[in-house]
């Protein structure tokens, strides 16, 4: 029997890493993403299933999680990726931006956790990684709406991961430093140019997927450039 792996922000960086990785390691993929042509794409290449569909919706979920029950039946890891920048300035307020950030970033972790429960459970447990972002750790100046809503992924998980545990299903979250992917795309060349050195898509799905099988429930795994991962630990 195939793992079922459940995928949102698939078609691109972070997300389409992951999918491939897992689909390498045997795994039956659902990509969910905005972009259901690159989702498509991604899909066909490593024999998965593709929804195109936007997260912060709560009927996105409940489709791409009845779309793993249809196709295969269960489902065993749920990678909860998609995310934002979310380009909001406090000083010149624009309130469909900030809903935006939080409908992606935030409702879109919530309602991808609730539609994926029931199949979790009816599956005999599983695992639920959220890529949540060094700025769920410190307060990233850079964003203050991105940072508020990846601390508040990071809060879900926290919470979370000793009642679900208690049902073989374990929750964790990794925190990745910047990572050269499109979101970052227009910083790329700061960034280079002044010698900062920026992830690869694949360094952090190597660790989402050593996250799906770490006994370490309610960790935020802290990924920065040539480093193992690292437990990340609150001080009291
Ligand atoms: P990316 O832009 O390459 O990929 C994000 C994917 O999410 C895209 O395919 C996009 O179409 C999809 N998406 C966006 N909004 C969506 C929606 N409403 N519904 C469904 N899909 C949607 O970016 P990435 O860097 O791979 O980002 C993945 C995750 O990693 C995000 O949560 C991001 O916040 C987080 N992250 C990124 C970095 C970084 O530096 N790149 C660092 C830390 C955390």
């Amino acid at each position: 029997m195939s793992t079922v792996a459940l995928i949102t922000g698939a078609a691109s960086g972070i997300g389409a890493a992951v999918t491939r990785r897992l689909s390498a390691g045997g795994a039956k993929c659902v990509l969910v993403d905005l972009d259901g042509e690159g989702a498509e794409r991604l899909a066909k290449e490593v024999g998965g299933v593709a929804l195109a569909a936007d997260v912060s919706t709560e009927e996105a979920s409940r489709q791409a999680v009845d779309l793993a029950a249809g196709a295969y039946g269960r489902l065993d890891l749920v990678h909860l990726n998609a995310g934002i920048s979310s380009g909001v300035d406090l000083n010149a307020f624009d309130a469909a931006r900030y809903r935006k950030a939080v409908g992606v970033n935030v409702d879109g972790v919530v309602y991808g956790v609730a539609a994926a429960l029931p199949l979790l459970r009816r599956s005999g447990g599983g695992a639920i990684v959220v890529t949540a972002s060094l700025a769920g750790l410190v307060g990233y100046d850079g964003d203050p709406i991105y940072t508020m809503t990846k601390h508040a992924v990071v809060g879900l998980v926290r919470a979370l991961a000793p009642p679900l545990v208690k049902e073989h299903i374990r929750i964790s979250a990794v925190c990745p430093g910047f990572t050269d992917t499109p979101l970052v795309a227009d910083a790329r060349e700061l960034f280079v140019s002044a010698g900062f050195p920026l992830l690869e898509a694949d360094e952090v799905a190597a660790a989402v997927e050593s996250a799906f099988y770490s006994e370490e429930t309610g960790s935020l795994f802290v990924i920065q450039p040539g480093k193992q991962p690292v437990p990340y630990r609150y001080a009291g």
